[in-house]
């Protein structure tokens, strides 16, 4: 199993790989600077190529890959587990091609027993695709490919896949603004918004209607921009007035709190570059440890991602 950090999923699962920045919040995009790492650390099949030293920095070609190697694993895993979807890349990416994406949904139809959390921040490309109504077609017919050559039953397909959760990613109020309004019409069981790096107010409005999941959080990592814990507290309020399920992550690298930075010790006693231990944080932002699932998540997977 592809172990996580990730406190809001138990796993993640890789079939595609490489990126390109999407907007401000890939500012410091941790998976292209993971991707270099990989590719000198053995994993050249798999990240290879894929990124490039600017000025110092990591940051991806634009190039993306498919890992047939890994295309197949979630259906190896009998335990029934939260999945997040292309932690290193975008599975929406414009140069992902769509028999890709069939390829990847074919896995989570033959996979029930899991939910696979899918995030994007090309809300337009998502929408499109599982909105169009050849795609459950396509998916059913790379279903039955995968199912005879792993010697499977191929189920009747479910659509939209009871399964698959399509979320959006989105930084600031501008992001909001353009990305909820199309994830709220997108074809799929659950549809949910990550606010992180949450850069600035967000305010989800008429879109929470349309929600299932909210989850947020600051900045982690070089580079890391300040976070105001109020920007949480406003949000946190706006979806317990909704009946939204919020999960808030963490408080990133600069958290600040009353305008002045807020300092979060780890176990070590050394200051914490995630702030993502509520146990840590202070006991007046206490009722920000909101860590809730959208209804019907199954206990075992959500106690293994609360364990963390
Ligand atoms: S979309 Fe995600 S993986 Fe792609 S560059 Fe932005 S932060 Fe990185």
């Amino acid at each position: 199993m592809s172990q996580t950090s990730i406190s809001w999923t138990n796993c993640v699962w890789n079939p595609i790989t490489g990126c390109s920045p999407a907007s401000v919040g890939c500012r410091n995009c941790y998976a292209s600077r993971l991707a270099g790492r990989l590719a000198l650390m053995g994993q050249a099949v798999k990240y290879g190529g894929l990124t490039n030293k600017i000025n110092g920095k990591i940051v991806w070609t634009g190039d993306v890959r498919l890992s047939a190697d890994t295309l197949l694993t979630p259906l190896s895993w009998r335990k029934p587990k939260l999945i997040f979807v292309n932690s290193m890349s975008d599975w929406a990416h414009e140069r992902v091609p769509k028999a890709w994406r069939d390829q990847i949904l074919a896995v989570a139809a033959l996979a029930p027993q899991h939910v696979f959390q899918a995030l994007t921040k090309r809300a337009g490309i998502a929408r499109d695709y599982l909105n169009d109504p050849n795609t459950p077609g396509r998916v059913e017919a790379e279903m039955r490919n995968i199912a005879t050559r792993q010697g499977m039953e191929t189920p009747t397909l479910v659509w939209p896949l009871p399964n698959w959760w399509s979320g959006v990613s989105v930084e600031n109020q501008e992001a909001a603004d353009e990305r909820l309004p199309i994830v709220g019409k997108t074809c799929a069981a659950i549809r949910f918004a990550s606010v992180e790096p949450m850069l600035g107010p967000v305010q989800l409005g008429k879109n929470a209607d349309c929600l299932e999941w909210l989850i947020c959080g600051g900045e982690s990592g070089p580079g890391a921009r300040p976070f105001a814990v109020e920007w949480a507290d406003a949000l946190v309020k706006e979806c317990q007035q909704q009946g939204l399920a919020v999960f808030v992550k963490q408080l990133g690298k600069r958290p600040t709190f009353n305008g002045a930075d807020l300092v979060i010790l780890n176990e070590s006693g050394r200051r914490d570059g995630h702030g993502g231990e509520p146990g840590a944080w202070p006991a007046e932002l206490q009722h920000l440890n909101m860590r809730e699932f959208p209804s019907g998540v199954a206990q075992q997977q959500k106690g293994a991602a609360d364990g963390r």
